[in-house]
């Protein structure tokens, strides 16, 4: 299984996905303030707009601005990388032979400048920074966002190329990320990695824990609406967020809507149990 270079919990990647999607630490401003960079970057409207669309359902409003300057870095980086990653071999391959040759160096630098980020270090040296200390580092956000683009780019050609695999557990197949996020579709049930977008099938007929593969002892904690639940494991303490409904959004943008499940964890049997907040 191939794991790239981020160390840390899976709940400060959650965090650090979170700062980066630009969700706000305070609810609340900015929502709409501006749409004059949108025009003419492919694909990105239609992310602002499935943000936008479903902000009601997200557990914090999204920082429109920030989390469309982001994306429109991402989609730039794509494009320039599509042609380069090789989808048969494995990502970290392919994240490596990028470095070797000074690529991603490259790339980070002209994501930071893009977002504005100051960097103290080459792209070179912030790029390793991340594979040795993790995300803590300062120069870590536009490398993650230069790492996250070329997850994507590879994922999105894969899935092209191979659809979505039948796989059991919760780490994605292609990077290695954890997910915590599955979608429902007709009586498929995926999970949706939320650093390179991919998608893999867990189970049919029924959900399944991503976790431990458990069927039977689930509890799936929804509202009238019925568009997020929250799914909770007796067998092995697993919880994870569930699209149910129909969302019509980037599958890179699933696992940000879906965090909006968390509004039901207090409808858990051991809500409020030490411990139980990191299923
Ligand atoms: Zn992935
Ligand atoms: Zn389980």
């Amino acid at each position: 299984m191939p794991v790239i270079c981020f160390a840390g919990t899976a709940a400060g990647r959650g965090d650090q996905f979170r700062a980066t999607m630009g969700v706000p630490r305070t609810p609340g401003a900015n929502l709409l303030s501006r749409t004059a960079p949108l025009r003419g970057v492919p694909g990105l409207e239609e992310f602002v707009s499935a943000l936008t669309r479903y902000r009601s359902l997200m557990l914090d409003e999204p920082d429109l601005e920030r989390a469309s300057s982001i994306e429109a870095e991402q989609l730039r980086v794509m494009e320039e990388v599509r042609d380069r990653v090789d989808d048969s071999a494995p990502l970290d391959e392919v994240l490596e032979r990028l470095r070797a040759d000074g690529a991603m160096g490259k790339i980070v630098e002209e994501v930071a400048e893009g977002l504005g980020v100051r960097m103290e270090v080459s792209g070179d040296e912030a790029y390793r920074s991340v594979e040795e200390d993790g995300l803590e580092g300062a120069g870590a956000m536009p490398v993650l966002v230069a790492l996250q683009a070329v997850a994507r780019a590879y994922a999105e050609r894969y899935q092209a190329r191979k659809g979505r695999l039948r796989r059991e557990g919760a780490a994605c197949p292609l990077c290695g990320t954890e997910s915590g996020t599955m979608v429902k579709e007709g009586d498929r049930y995926y999970m949706v990695c939320p650093l390179c977008g991919y998608e893999w099938l867990v189970s049919e007929g029924a959900p399944a824990c991503p976790r431990c593969g458990e069927r039977e002892r689930l509890g799936v904690y929804t509202d009238r609406v019925g568009i997020l639940g929250l799914g909770a494991c007796q067998g092995c303490g697993n919880v994870w967020h569930l699209i149910l409904g129909e969302v019509d959004a980037p599958q890179i943008l699933l696992p940000l809507i879906a965090m909006g499940a968390e509004r039901f964890r207090r409808a858990l049997p051991d809500a409020g149990r030490p411990g139980s907040e990191d299923g």
